[in-house]
């Protein structure tokens, strides 16, 4: 049996630094199972190109990695501005969505459009603004019909287009702007896999989403950021409503007391996996190596720790964008997360409910292929359901292939925690369907002689069509 790189998945937000094709095929054969676009930062056509780029180097390379298109959603920005303007701890600034972009008026008010027309209506006096990802915080002083004048609580300098965070304010922003529908539309066009929806509050912006993909004939999932208050409240109908999550730490952080991201995300990652949706872990894994060529021990223990916990995938945004090292990066997580499955204690999860007697035959085909030597579990999927069921049961050490013959499938399936997915044609003859893939994993070199195939699948007994668990050894 080949060995196992990892089985925690690995999600690198593209960029600059990761664009090219060399790089993206760099990033392929180290293990990237998923692609993120970061509509904050992309334009249509950039995605366009890099999209088919992704597509041909994957299919070049037999090893296609799924693509997730992440639309902003309900986010706040600051205005355009031409160079960083400095900000002293104590000076006053005016927040408005009338303002044209940011500037400093004749009384050295510093005047800074946002984009939220409504600030003035939720926001308290005392409240608390935090500008570009909270390292620039502000107070509410004075509210007037269309601005809010806040202070500065630090030195701080001011760049173009910084994010707004107001923690604990309930604001009536939609869920989905016109600009994630265009955006949307473009990712559809290039068939991208997953949509992440940013700021998820309820599971009524999940629907949204789905019914806008669905308008448009995506068979596309949707992935909930959970990154404010109001997410995390709201935490299991959103589970329920999306096909997976996403602790958005990075906004999360900004919008919840820091002590608390620790207790969100073990929370959010054993929500998930009980019901069999994949949790992806994202934001500041290894963000001292845009710069540094080392990661910091922090950091080697923060990428643990959500391995250990059972995150399905470890996400990469300014490492793999801008960071001077996008392909090592990927390599670390290998190296950190192998080793730290390797010490995990082999054990199913408890808590997943299986309803449908295929699935509650996972548990003991996983149990038997982790209890045998050189076996891995096979499993045949349309829905891509039984391959969900079957990581969320972290069989671990045990390789997890899974069959489809769903075009796109196979490529939405590597988000999954274990999965290794293969495309293929299945015969009307279950047993012919069987052969095929032990064929294709023999000449692909996943399995060799001896190797044991923990099989879970129908077979025709007496005409009718019955669903087993077979131990076939590869011959
Ligand atoms: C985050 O806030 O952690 C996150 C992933 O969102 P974004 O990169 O879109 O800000």
């Amino acid at each position: 049996m080949k060995s196992l790189h990892r089985q925690t998945k690995v999600i690198a937000t593209v960029g600059p630094a990761s664009e090219s094709e060399d790089v993206l095929k760099a990033l392929i054969l180290e293990g990237v199972d998923v692609f993120r676009f970061n509509m904050a930062h992309a334009d249509h056509e950039w995605v366009r190109e890099i999209s088919s780029r992704i597509r041909s180097v994957g299919v070049d390379l037999n090893r296609e990695p799924a693509i997730m298109m992440d639309i902003k959603g309900p986010e706040i920005r600051t205005g355009f501005l031409s160079k960083p303007i400095s900000l002293a701890e104590g000076q006053l600034i005016e927040l408005s969505h009338r303002f044209n972009s940011v500037s400093v008026d004749e009384n050295e008010l510093v005047q800074v459009q946002v984009s939220y027309e409504k600030l003035q209506e939720h926001l308290e006096i005392g409240g608390k603004v935090l500008l570009d990802n909270g390292l620039i915080p502000l107070e509410a002083v004075e509210k007037t019909s269309g601005s809010v004048i806040c202070k500065a609580l630090q030195d701080a300098t001011l760049g173009s287009r910084r994010h707004v965070n107001l923690p604990g304010a309930e604001t009536d922003l939609p869920s989905i702007t016109q600009k994630d529908r265009a955006d949307s539309l473009v990712g559809i066009e290039c068939k991208h896999d997953y949509f992440a929806l940013s700021f998820t509050r309820d599971a009524d912006a999940i629907d949204l989403l789905k019914n806008f993909l669905h308008e448009n004939n995506s068979d596309a999932q949707v992935i909930a950021k959970i990154e404010d208050q109001q997410g995390v409240g709201n935490l299991d109908e959103i589970i329920q409503a999306s096909d997976a999550l996403m602790v958005a730490r990075g906004d999360l952080g900004i919008e919840c007391a820091f002590e608390e991201l620790p207790i969100i995300q073990r929370h959010a990652v054993g929500a998930c996996q009980s019901r069999g949706k994949p949790v992806i872990i994202a934001t500041h894994l290894l963000e001292s190596m845009i710069e540094s060529p080392v990661p910091t021990r922090a950091e080697i223990s923060d990428v643990a720790n959500a391995v250990n916990e059972g995150a399905d995938c470890l996400m990469l945004s300014g490492e793999t964008t801008t960071g001077k090292q996008p392909v090592e990066c990927v390599s670390l997580l290998n190296r950190i997360s192998a080793r730290i499955e390797s010490e995990i204690q082999p054990g199913l999860t408890e808590e997943l409910e299986l309803f449908r007697a295929k699935a509650k035959m996972l548990r003991s085909a996983a149990m038997l292929a982790m209890r045998m030597k050189n076996a891995a579990v096979l499993v045949f999927t349309r829905s891509g359901d039984l391959a969900a069921k079957l990581g969320a049961l972290r069989p671990n050490g045990a390789p997890l292939f899974a069959f489809t013959d769903i075009d796109g499938l196979h490529r939405r399936l590597r988000l999954i925690w274990g999965i290794e997915p293969f495309l293929m044609p299945f015969s009307g003859d279950p047993e012919i369907t069987i052969q095929n893939a032990i064929r294709k994993l023999e000449d692909e070199g996943w399995v060799h002689p001896g190797d044991q195939l923990v099989t879970v699948t129908n077979v025709l007994a007496g005409g009718r069509v019955v669903e087993s668990i077979q131990l076939r050894e590869v011959e």
